[in-house]
Formats: C-alpha cells, structure tokens, sequence
C-alpha cells in the first residue's frame, strides 16, 4: 500500500485524534519539526513550533517526545523544553520525565566510537564539506556539501575505517540522507525504542489507551513506520512518499506546523 496525502484523509484522521483517550506524538527533530540546513547547528526549531510543542506537552492525555539521531545533549540544548521526552542517539539514549534509558551494548562500544571519530577526521581533512560528527555513542560522516566528484573519496575514507570493525561486528554502518553512520553493534532502532515507551505507557495506562503518532522525513524514521503499522498513525514528511512505510504524507515543515496546531485545537479538553 502505498502512502497518501493525510490531508485526503483528514476528515476521518480528525475523528481518531479527537476520540484517542490519549496521543502519544513521536516526532523526529531534522525535516519534521526544523528545516534542514547545511549545518546541523543551524537546523533551529522555529519559535512557533516550539511554543505548540510546549502547549501541546501541556494538554492532559498527550504527551510529547522528539525521536532523533542527534546526541541527547544536542538534542535538549536545540529544543530547550521541560516536560518532553527526548531521545536521542536514534533511540539508543532517552531522557523525559520519569523515564531514562541507555543502551548498555551502545554504552560499551563508547571508546572505539571515539577512536573511529579521530581516525575519520583525519582520513577525511582533506575532501572539503565532508566532516565528522562525534555523538558519543554514535558517530556521523556528512558529507552534504561535498563536491559530486569528491563523492567516492568520502565513501572511499568511510568504509576504510568501518569495514574491518563492521567484519568484527563491532559496529553497525547505515546510510541516510547526505550521512554516512557508525552504530553500536546492536539492533535497536527508532522503532524499537517507540515500542520499548508504548510497552511502559502501556503497562502504566492499559492496553489500547494511547493512539500513537509518528512523524518523520528520514530513512531512519521508517523503523518506527514499519514498528506501529496500522496501530498507530505514520506520517512520511517530504519527497520520500513513493517508497516510504508511513501511511500519509505530509509535503513539508510548515504542513508538520498546521497538523501540531490543529491536534492541539482538537484536544481542547
Ligand atoms: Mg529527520
């Protein structure tokens, strides 16, 4: 099946969001809730958007948190919000009220990830765009601002460094949009963490309580897709609808703002 636009569904959409005893609204940070940027430290949350978000962390029954492969810390310090639950690090850390997580699989692979990171920044000082992004316990090569021609160099420096530790199976390589990235060598994804908070709401609330949402533009985000399925409510943001795993689309930023703004008029109270 393939996605379609959530606005052609909208009239339907609005009954389940109006009647859910409560929303648990997933949203990834880059793409989804800030317009990408050449640096992620320019990929800033509009003001708008971070005021719904704290309203909407606000309203009884919903209940918000920010899934992305950002470090934790980098995560928080972009968002500056109390009351929400951030995961970072693709889900392999978490931080909101009440609740913590570490993966100890991603905790012990640390040094090496450290390692890797000064040994990618000098095989790649010489291609210019390409950097190297230390997240503690993941790392990641961007390489958006590369010259086309400089492409293969980076992959080249990339898979020099990571195929001997990936043979070991001491890390984990994936491929996302401009980024190449190293993870602990475990299987634990935005999907697994989603299902990891949905079992503890559950176990808190009871079965069939919270309606959740996910909201995403990257390849990341299809794990989280593909862990709901039809229980939940997935949102592909951006040009990825002909393959992605979501349900409905939304075209960009502003459409993930007008959907923030009408779930929060939506749960009045
Ligand atoms: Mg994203």
């Amino acid at each position: 099946m393939s996605a379609v636009s959530l606005w052609s569904r909208w009239a339907s959409l609005e009954k389940r969001l109006r009647k859910a005893p409560r929303l648990a609204l997933f949203l990834d940070y880059d793409g989804t809730l800030a317009p990408l940027a050449d640096h992620p430290s320019q990929a800033k949350i509009p003001a708008e958007v971070k005021r719904l978000l704290a309203r909407l962390s606000r309203r009884p029954g919903v209940w918000v948190a920010l899934v992305s492969g950002r470090a934790l810390r980098d995560l928080k310090a972009m968002v500056g919000l109390k009351n929400l639950c951030y995961v970072g690090n693709h889900g392999l850390e978490l931080q909101g009220p009440k609740l913590s997580y570490l993966n100890p699989a991603a905790e012990a692979a640390r040094p090496l990830m450290k390692r890797l990171a000064r040994e990618l920044r000098e095989a790649l000082a010489p291609i210019r765009g390409a950097w190297v992004e230390d997240k503690g316990l993941t790392l990641t090569v961007h390489h958006r601002l590369v010259r086309p021609e400089d492409g293969v160099a980076v992959k080249n420096a990339f898979y020099g460094a990571a195929a001997p530790h990936q043979k070991k199976v001491e890390v984990r390589v994936t491929a996302g949009q401009s980024v190449f990235e190293l993870r602990p060598p475990v299987r634990w994804t935005k999907g697994t963490i989603v299902r990891w908070i949905l079992a503890r709401q559950a176990a808190l609330l009871g079965e069939g309580q919270v309606l959740p949402i996910y909201l995403g533009d990257d390849l990341t985000d299809e794990d989280a897709f593909q862990a709901l399925g039809p229980e939940g409510l997935t949102v592909a943001v951006g040009e990825s609808a002909a393959w992605t795993q979501a349900q409905y689309t939304l075209r960009d930023t502003a459409s993930v703002k007008r959907l923030l703004e009408k779930i929060l008029d939506l749960r009045r109270g």
